[in-house]
């Protein structure tokens, strides 16, 4: 396993919708595995391919209990509505408020290709949605108002200044 590096706003990489995931070999497998790892060492719950320059339709998470692989996944349902901060490792962690659906059913294919469907709530709802928008080349500052997406980019700015 090894830990990859995170690749940040603006990168093209971050802005792009990811190509399917086809292969379910043992490479996608110590992909995720590095991807785990690059999580928890960033201190993540969430962590797209792209995140690590790969263009894929592929996201780990551990949030809220939840565990999983997701490779090609679709949101198929949501419901309600909770507020509440959001941030992204490829945005140096900056947090904005951002409103997202209380629940949300993912569909998507785990590490063997199998598909699975899985409903969760609250934070590990909002991961879901985060970590879907990556595999479609958006990012979570793409949904906050103008000004507040400002202010998370100026902060984020500052950071990289360091
Ligand atoms: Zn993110």
């Amino acid at each position: 396993m090894a830990i990859r590096t995170i690749v940040e706003y603006p990168a093209p990489v971050l802005l792009s919708p990811g190509e399917p995931v086809v292969n379910f070999d043992a490479e996608l497998k110590a992909l995720t595995e590095d991807m785990f790892e690059t999580m928890y060492d960033d201190g993540g719950v969430g962590l797209a391919a792209q995140q690590i320059g790969l263009p894929l339709r592929l996201f780990v998470i551990d949030c809220a209990g939840l565990k999983l692989v997701a490779a090609n996944p679709e949101i198929i349902s949501t419901e309600g509505e909770q507020d509440g901060e959001e941030g992204c490792l490829s945005v140096g962690k900056v947090h904005g408020n951002l409103k997202r659906p209380e629940r949300a059913v993912l569909r998507a294919q785990d590490v063997s290709g199998k598909y699975f469907e899985r409903e969760a709530s609250g934070l590990a709802a909002r991961c879901f949605l985060h970590e879907t928008d990556h595999c479609d080349g958006i990012l979570f500052i793409r949904h906050l108002s103008p000004l507040r997406r400002d202010m998370v980019l100026r902060k984020f700015r500052k950071l990289q200044e360091r």
